[in-house]
């Protein structure tokens, strides 16, 4: 048989696989449909009033179809046609400056987007041996992490905090970040009240983020079908640039909405509920997610996903099913405190249950010389202010020194939301830290040594930011035009 008529015959044999059965039940986003025996778990079926829906189970009887999306509402008889196919969505560089939903289809009055390949979107994350360790590191803009709980691309960091904490700016500031960086981002809401995603679409429209930059959006009105496919749409529209090599950054906003769903969907499919009321396989399901980041081999494009996913908790319990689940799968949290913010912190991150895994292995070795005693000298402060709230007269040299760096590092370490700072300027500032320079000065100064110093170097020494990002060091050059912007400062102060 030639190969022709061969290709033909497997032709055939999908057409054959294109049952038509008909709804036999409709239950919010799940219907039951007869007649369809050979489909398996994943594909893709089509309703014949218009849209499409995916089989996510069955029995001898039935199969259970989660609706994606149809045109008008689904009736009990009307038909549904099987495409014999698993999801495929369009993917490539026309959706940078986009906002799609979880289908791929345009939401802004962009106008159609022309893709530049098909992507499957539920894929195997790749193996060990594809990987590599990773080896640069993700600049956040946020001095606070970048310093102390850094990121390397290709890791995956959880966010977590309760409501209204800071956990969403932080991404974003990391979006912001990312303009001169050349790392493609992926902002993925889902679940969120329109009104919040058209506050950070502003923000990303001011910022100019959207160059570099695709927008999944499946807000809380969107069906649930759609808000389910949402985080697997973005990672797979990472997974185009990945495979061309680029870094890319995924942001989830957030996790617990998307768990909320797939509960949701289980219970209608009438699944046994475990912990939580969640089916037992959400494990499953977020542990393959988070699986698909990582730092690739040169054979798959050398590129990297690097995720931050947000999970919300409740009243500070990081022990609830899906939280602890997310730490366990990612390789970092960044921990919100609510009792931070209330206090003013900004951004309101808890040092001592913040913790990144790998990140320290790609850091700059200058932010890693720098930052070495930083959270050890931020922790003893924390610990003596309690211990200082009762007495505050007598204290030795000692302690009074820790509390001067305690109370400048603290101060070094606000920020404002969304003016992330380039590295250069953090390893400046922690430079000056070091040197004690910032001890003596009160919030006041140390804030306006933040607003104006790095101003007077770019002025001054034009060359420092430039020495400092190539090496990634601080070697003599670079050491001793520091010195000299710093006593210039300070002389004129
Ligand atoms: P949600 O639970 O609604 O998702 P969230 O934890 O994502 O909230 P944000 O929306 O990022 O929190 O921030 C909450 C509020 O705090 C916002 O009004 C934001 O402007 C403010 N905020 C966050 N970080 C900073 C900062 N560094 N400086 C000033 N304001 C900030
Ligand atoms: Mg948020």
């Amino acid at each position: 048989m030639s190969q022709g008529s061969g290709e033909k015959n497997y032709e055939t044999a999908k057409f054959l696989a294109h049952e038509a059965g008909t709804i036999i039940s409709v239950r919010e986003c799940i219907v039951r449909v007869k007649g369809m025996p050979s489909v398996i778990n994943g594909q893709i079926v089509e309703f014949e009033p218009g849209g499409r829906g995916m089989v996510l189970g069955f029995n001898e009887k039935e199969v259970h179809v989660l609706v994606l999306n149809s045109k008008s509402a689904l009736h009990i008889g009307d038909k549904v046609i099987s495409t014999g196919e698993f999801l495929k969505l369009p993917v490539g560089d026309a959706f940078l400056g986009r906002i799609v939903s979880s289908l791929c289809e345009p939401v802004d009055n962009g106008g159609p987007i022309v893709p530049s390949a098909l992507f499957s979107v539920f894929t195997e994350a790749p193996g060990v041996m594809d990987r590599v360790p990773v080896k640069e590191t993700l600049e956040t803009g946020t001095m606070l992490l970048d310093a102390v709980i850094p990121i390397a691309k290709g890791q995956r960091q959880l966010l977590i905090g309760d409501r209204l904490t800071g956990k969403t700016t932080v991404a974003v500031d990391a979006i912001i970040n990312q303009k001169e960086q050349d790392v493609i981002c992926i902002y993925c809401c889902i679940g969120k009240p329109n009104s919040s995603l058209q506050k950070i679409l502003n923000l990303f429209f001011e910022q100019g983020v959207f160059p570099y930059t695709i927008v999944v959006s499946s807000v809380a009105s969107v069906s649930m079908g759609e808000q389910y496919l949402a985080p697997y749409t973005a990672t797979m529209l990472g997974e185009y640039f990945m495979r061309n090599g680029k870094d890319v950054l995924v942001v989830f906003d957030d996790l617990t909405k998307h768990a909320w769903v797939y509960r949701q969907i289980s219970l209608l499919l009438e699944r046994a509920p475990g912990r939580e009321a969640y089916p037992g396989d959400i494990f499953y399901v977020h542990s393959q997610m988070m699986e698909r980041a990582g730092y690739f081999k040169p054979e798959l494009g050398g590129g990297s996903m690097t995720f931050l996913p947000i999970v919300e908790i409740l009243q500070g319990d990081v022990t609830g099913f899906i939280s602890s689940n997310l730490i366990s799968m990612t390789d970092g949290q960044i921990y919100f405190s609510t009792a931070l913010f209330n206090k003013g912190v900004r951004p309101a991150i808890d040092f001592g249950l913040s913790v990144s895994r790998i990140g320290n292995k790609a850091q700059w070795p200058a932010m890693k010389a720098l930052s070495g005693q930083l959270r050890l000298e931020y922790i003893q402060y924390q610990e003596l202010l309690q211990m200082t709230q009762l007495r505050t007269t007598g204290l030795s040299r000692e302690a009074e020194d820790r509390m001067k760096r305690g109370q400048a590092i603290t101060q070094l370490l606000i920020q404002d939301k969304n003016k992330p700072l380039p590295m250069e300027a953090e390893i400046m500032y922690l430079f000056a830290l070091s040197m004690g320079l910032l001890d003596t000065l009160s919030a006041a100064d140390v804030r306006k040594f933040k607003d104006t110093f790095v101003a007077l170097v770019k002025k001054e020494f034009p060359d420092l930011f430039k020495e400092i990002r190539t090496t990634m060091i601080l070697n003599d050059i670079s050491i001793e035009m520091l010195y000299e912007a710093l006593n210039h400062y300070f002389a004129a102060v």
